[in-house]
């Protein structure tokens, strides 16, 4: 008996083309499981892809023969198809693939403003040499400001810490961003308020610093940079018998332009070198340009109704922390006064929202709650005793009519 001449078995292929399909699938499946980083990158899921005909097609492409077709080619219509499939889900597969950005709730269309009551009172309750020494730390920094009355509270001030830290983690997916929290203070009163996020890039910056209120079901926080703001807020007028933004800005337009501001703008001046009177003048001409008047409102007790005026102005035209302080005392200082009516009463720190910590609405007005999809703090604080569904949340989706009593600072 003879053997055959031919071998039974075909032999092995050459090295290059047994290792390639090999190497393929490897790296491709590695790719495949990877998680998106950033939204907006509709990474296919393992099951979308035909990975038997891309290893086929790419046989034939390596292949030295030229005639030969591939032989699972898709059909135009079954490629589309494949394509509005894939467009329709990101990262389906798991949840553990599932942009972790997606569940902070979006930005509204209009910004939400928040006022301070003055510009460095984001550091308040924080001694200055920390605060220096925050400015030394590496990297990109920015300062998370954590929303609700919680943050008050020196024995919540540890998880607060680690629930921002776990959130900035998830949206910058950096392993490398540092994070400093102040020594808590004895009383809610003297207790800081932000942290401070350090050793980021500019991107992860920019990120941060555009949605700038990230609020999840675990934690809700504002973004900024360390750089003091001055707030366009100054002081808040009650006791007007009237409803018109128009009618309170006439009125503080003209008490800002008698005697006594003017007298006290002229000595102002005064105490400046005589070639930066110019320059001054104009700066107050469009600060007081600049006036704007909200109404918010607020009531008595027994439902009165009881409205409270804030006024506003550009508060980036005032060159100088101190310049800000002194006009915001002046104007506050003043009387207002609609004709034939008594003056109103003036204060710069009548409210002070728990939820977003603006002075310039209590928690009842304030509309971060409204914003569709929102997770953070509801305008009623929850109790025990209190229903906290769902269901409880939505009943107050239409702010509480106020009672002075409510209003004030607590
Ligand atoms: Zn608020």
């Amino acid at each position: 008996m003879t053997l055959p001449s031919t071998p039974i078995f075909d032999p092995p292929p050459p090295p290059s083309q047994a290792a390639t399909p090999s190497f393929l699938n490897e790296n491709l499946q590695a790719y495949i499981t990877s998680p998106s980083p950033r939204p907006g990158t509709n990474t296919p899921t393992f099951n979308n892809i035909n990975l038997e005909a891309l290893l086929d097609n790419t046989n034939a492409d390596m292949s030295t023969t030229s005639d030969q077709e591939p032989a699972n080619a898709s059909s135009l219509r079954e490629r589309l198809l494949a394509a509005r499939e894939r467009g329709n889900k990101v990262n389906a597969n798991t949840n553990a693939t599932k942009d972790p950005i997606e569940k902070y709730t979006k930005q509204p269309a209009k910004k939400i403003e928040i006022h301070y009551s003055h510009p460095t009172a984001a550091f308040d309750n924080i001694d200055i040499d920390q605060v220096c020494s925050w400015e030394s730390r590496p990297g990109g920094k920015l300062l998370a400001h954590p929303f609700g009355h919680e943050v008050r509270t020196p024995e919540l001030q540890s998880e607060i810490k680690r629930k921002v830290f776990a959130a900035i983690v998830e949206i910058t997916q950096s392993n490398h961003i540092g994070f400093y929290a102040p020594k808590p203070g004895a009383s809610p009163r003297e207790t800081p308020t932000v942290f401070l996020i350090y050793n980021l890039t500019e991107m992860q910056r920019q990120i941060l610093l555009n949605r700038e209120v990230w609020s999840s079901k675990t934690i809700t926080f504002r973004v900024t940079t360390m750089e003091p703001v001055r707030p366009d807020y100054l002081f808040s007028i009650s006791g007007f018998t009237t409803k018109s933004e128009d009618e309170v800005k006439d009125t503080v337009r003209h008490t800002w332009s008698g005697q006594t501001p003017q007298n006290f703008l002229t000595t102002l001046c005064q105490t400046l070198p005589e070639a930066l009177h110019c320059k001054v003048n104009a700066i107050l001409q469009n600060i007081t340009n600049s006036l704007r008047v909200k109404m918010l409102d607020t009531k008595d007790p027994g439902d009165a109704s009881a409205p409270t005026f804030n006024i506003y102005v550009q508060a980036n035209i005032i060159p100088d922390d101190s310049l800000w302080c002194l006009l915001r005392n002046h104007y506050a200082s003043q009387e207002y006064a609609l004709p034939f009516q008594q003056p109103g009463f003036t204060s710069t720190d009548l409210f002070h929202c728990t939820i977003c910590h603006s002075i310039d609405h209590p928690r009842g007005l304030c509309t971060f709650p409204a914003i569709e999809g929102w997770n953070g703090p509801a305008w009623r604080i929850p109790g025990p005793k209190r229903d906290i569904s769902d269901k409880a949340r939505n009943k107050f989706l239409r702010p509480k009519r106020l009672n002075w009593g409510d209003s004030l600072v607590d």
